[in-house]
């Protein structure tokens, strides 16, 4: 199991921006001391950038701080390796071109979340996608068998979309992937 935390909101003690903006109250980030205890059990802890930051932009100097900063950051908290990095918002406008290459150096793999297939072998593969959130038992059973992504190998590398009732096109399913 893998959690991607964002590293200055933790080190801060600040609510993500997003559920800021949105009103949402009460969901305080994990601590440096709760985010150790899960390392050591074995939960991989990846990175989110530091807070919550929107890769989309082209912005090489902000790229590098929240990218590779938070790598840096995270090493330093658990005093071990953040190999993963996880794109907040994770669809193709959060993912500028820079951002893809930095994350690419910087990390073992890097994941979206704007859906797609990924094709074997996986170790070669820098770039992880993942799918949304699903709304329910049967949505997921459709994502886990590939039905909803029928057209991605044919297609690879051109946008993908929604996916379901809650695919990556609606706001409801990024909503899902922020607080989850
Ligand atoms: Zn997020």
């Amino acid at each position: 199991m893998a959690l991607f935390v964002c590293s200055r909101l933790i080190a801060e003690n600040r609510p993500f921006p997003h559920d800021v903006r949105d009103r949402r109250e009460g969901f305080s980030p994990l601590t440096p001391e709760e985010v150790r205890a899960l390392a050591v059990q074995d939960i991989t802890i990846g990175s989110h950038t530091r807070t919550h930051f929107d890769c989309g932009t082209r912005d090489r100097d902000q790229l590098m701080g929240e990218i590779v900063g938070s790598r840096q950051d995270l090493e330093a908290m658990l005093d071990r390796e953040v190999r993963y990095f996880a794109f907040p918002g994770g669809h193709r406008e959060n993912m500028s071109r820079e951002a893809m290459a930095i994350a690419s150096s910087a990390y073992r793999h890097h994941f979206s979340a704007h859906g797609g297939v990924n094709i074997v072998p996986a170790g070669a593969l820098r770039h992880l996608r993942r799918v949304s959130w699903p709304s329910s038992l049967w949505e997921l059973e459709l994502a886990l068998q590939g039905v909803l992504e029928m057209d991605e190998p044919a297609s690879r590398g051109a946008p993908v979309g929604p996916i379901g009732p809650s695919g990556a096109g609606d706001p409801r399913a990024s909503r899902a992937h922020e607080t989850a």
